[in-house]
């Protein structure tokens, strides 16, 4: 089955209107292949600016949400804020929320997709877990409580962000990445269903760039990068276009 491409560009606590504002300049005026989904996600005070911005043929991501519409939750946002602001998408677990507990990521998975946002759901290994060989374990504890918080698989994205490769400039190998999407893909089929295994859609992120994309988006179950760093950067069109 065809999977659709997919980049999210994961701005994190980057840029100010005026930077954010020429990065979406070039994005608007570059070419990119069509074939991809691409999805930047703003920092929440942004959210409406980006929107109005960014060309309407790239979404826009919240970087988090809570687990309920409203309340008495200072400093949080919600998934009815998020799509008040004309936006569709919220990158939930990243880097694990490390705020949060695994329950509180599952209800705010749930949450999300009720309310009608999509979903891009991380999880990676850190590096002792690698190194201690219970990385499939690790992540496949991680997929099970987004799993047991999803209905409509069409409306997620699974993120595999090795912890020990965010920020650190050490991307995991192709057949470091190829290994893990396939095992995930492997316990989608064993405790979802295949038809939900073969189409979601899979991608790697962790210190991906320019250079690296290439060989990475070959790999058979790799079907795109959550990007963070070189999403602030013009590069960001070279891995857009990654499968060209
Ligand atoms: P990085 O970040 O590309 O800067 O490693 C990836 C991410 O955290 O999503």
């Amino acid at each position: 089955m065809s999977r659709k491409f997919f980049v999210g560009g994961n701005w994190k606590l980057n840029g100010d209107k005026k930077s954010l504002g020429e990065l979406m300049d070039t994005m608007n005026a570059a070419k990119v292949d069509p074939n991809v989904e691409v999805v930047c996600g703003a920092p929440s005070i942004y959210l409406d600016f980006v929107r109005s911005k960014l060309d309407a043929k790239f979404g826009v991501a919240a970087q988090n949400c809570y687990k309920v519409a409203k309340g008495a939750f200072t400093g949080e946002i919600s998934p009815v804020m998020i799509k008040d602001c004309g936006v569709n998408w919220v990158i939930l677990g990243h880097s694990r929320d490390a705020t949060s507990s695994e329950r509180l990521i599952g209800q705010k998975t749930a949450h999300a997709l009720e309310s009608g946002l999509s979903v891009i759901a991380c999880i990676g290994e850190k590096l002792d877990e690698r190194e201690g060989g219970i990385t499939e374990k690790v992540v496949f504890a991680q997929t099970k409580v987004i799993a047991d918080n999803v209905k409509d698989w069409s409306k997620v994205v699974l993120a595999y962000e090795p912890v020990w490769a965010i920020g650190t400039g050490k991307t995991a190998s192709p057949q470091q990445a190829q290994e893990v999407h396939d095992k995930l893909r492997g316990w989608l089929k064993a405790n979802v269903s295949e038809a939900v295994a073969s189409s979601v859609r899979i991608i790697y992120g962790g210190s991906v760039t320019g250079a690296t994309c290439k060989e990475l988006a070959s790999q058979k179950d790799v079907d795109g990068f959550l990007v963070g760093g070189a999403s602030l950067k013009p590069e960001i069109i070279e891995i857009i276009n990654a499968k060209l």
